[in-house]
């Protein structure tokens, strides 16, 4: 017997035939005897509208109200799980994040999960029963309801499965596994039986949505066996592991993609220490991430400095840096959205040379300009016209010996 977290993302419970799946797949385990908790996302396309209606109402709407909208697609789908188990005749129970509690810090809209106490959870699978629990919400330290960030039922999943002391975490999606790159994309692309857990969490970063990148962090940090898998097949998915678990392992083991990022572009800026820390401390102060950056050399001291945001940052971040242009002294300010991250990764890629070379040539062959380079240990990323995306994906995932036998 063991004791298994279920994770059911939102095109799994889309409408009420996909719920009713969700519920035999969940009672097929509780009459294999194991002790079950399930996590569930709001339906497919909900959280989408609702961030539209606070973004329509007002583009700088108040964080906390936020997330009181947002968090309600969630308690919807686990009522119903509920409900259809029940049908099934399971025991379950729907819980909000604040009823578990799933305390989070009060960082609203993208909230950092801090404790849960997982005690009444377990005595309650003790029992035969099954905790139904919102995904992506938890309470704040104000006794608001927060959210942790689109995507973040995973988290909530991985956080669980650690607080109940769970054997496993599987998160049910609509592909059934980790792929070298997005199948939706890349037809040909191979899926993975394993993946360590430093290359899916690069990958997660650098933008393969199919895990959030925090829940592949913290399950990494304390160790919880995560596999992926789909909700409407019946195959085994992709395990998530330590690198040792893994016997061979190929220089490049994946391409993401990320459309999520805008670069921004600041022309003619004094070449004299401390502009850079002119330029991304105002940005840090309020709170914009920036990711790649890069800095031309110098003519008549004078120089080009360019980087990206997030695009959900890119208004703040033009604010920020139009009010503190007398202080840079740069002569134009120019933000280009139209751009799409691509990234090779790898753990191989830490005793391989040539790996970048190999990417830039790909690229070259296909005509498609690389605007920005950024490199860690285990990943190479370039940035590239946004219309570019899937035709640089598919060029480096043959590039890279990626693709499935026709
Ligand atoms: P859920 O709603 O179940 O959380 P997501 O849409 O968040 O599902 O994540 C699953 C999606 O991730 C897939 O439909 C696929 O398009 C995308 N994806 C991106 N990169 C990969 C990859 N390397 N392997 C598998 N899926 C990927
Ligand atoms: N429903 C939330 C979202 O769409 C959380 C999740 O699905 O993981 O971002
Ligand atoms: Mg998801």
């Amino acid at each position: 017997m063991s004791r298994i977290v279920m994770k059911f993302g939102g095109t799994s419970v889309a409408d009420l035939d996909r719920i009713r799946n969700v519920a035999r797949r969940v009672k097929r385990e509780v009459e294999a005897g194991h002790e079950v908790a399930v996590v569930v996302s709001a339906m497919a396309g909900v959280t989408n509208q609702l961030v539209k209606w606070c973004q329509d109402l007002s583009p700088l709407h108040d964080a906390r109200e936020y997330d009181t909208v947002v968090a309600t697609g969630e308690q919807v789908t686990i009522g119903l799980l509920a409900i259809a188990l029940q049908a099934e005749g399971v025991d379950a129970r729907s819980w909000q994040g604040w009823q578990v509690p799933i305390r989070t810090d009060g960082a609203h809209g993208k909230a950092r999960v801090e404790a849960i106490e997982g005690a009444e959870l377990i005595r309650r699978m003790r029992m035969g029963q099954v905790p139904v629990v919102a995904g992506f919400q938890g309470i704040g330290p104000d006794n608001r309801v927060t959210t942790l960030g689109r995507g973040g039922s995973d988290l909530s999943a991985v956080a669980l499965a650690a607080a109940v002391r769970a054997d496993r975490c599987d998160i049910y999606t609509d592909v059934d596994g980790v792929y070298t790159t997005d199948p939706r994309i890349v037809p040909r692309a191979r899926k993975l039986e394993r993946i360590s857990y430093e290359e899916m969490l690069e990958l997660a970063s650098v933008g393969a949505k199919v895990l959030q990148t925090r829940s592949v962090e913290l399950a990494m940090k304390q160790r919880v066996r995560v596999q992926v898998l789909s909700s409407f097949e019946e195959r085994p998915g992709t395990l998530v592991v330590d690198e040792d678990e893994i016997v061979e392992q190929p220089v490049v083991s994946g391409i993401a993609y990320s459309r999520d990022d805008a670069k921004v572009t600041l022309r003619r800026v004094p070449d004299r220490p401390g502009v850079a820390a002119a330029v991304f401390g105002a940005l840090a102060r309020a709170n914009v991430n920036v990711d790649m950056i890069v800095q031309n050399i110098g003519a008549d001291g004078l120089t080009d400095m360019t980087f990206t945001v997030g695009k959900a940052d890119l208004a703040r971040a033009q604010d920020v840096l139009e009010k503190a242009r007398e202080e840079v002294g740069f002569e134009a300010l120019l933000a280009d959205p139209e751009v799409a991250k691509i990234s090779v990764v790898g753990i191989g890629m830490r005793s391989h040379a040539g790996v970048a070379n190999t990417m830039f040539r790909a690229l070259a062959e296909k005509g498609i300009n690389i605007q920005v380079i950024s490199t860690s240990e285990i990943k190479v990323s370039v940035l590239v016209g946004a219309e570019y995306t899937e035709l640089a994906v598919r060029a480096l995932h043959t590039a890279y010996g990626l693709d499935a036998p026709a």
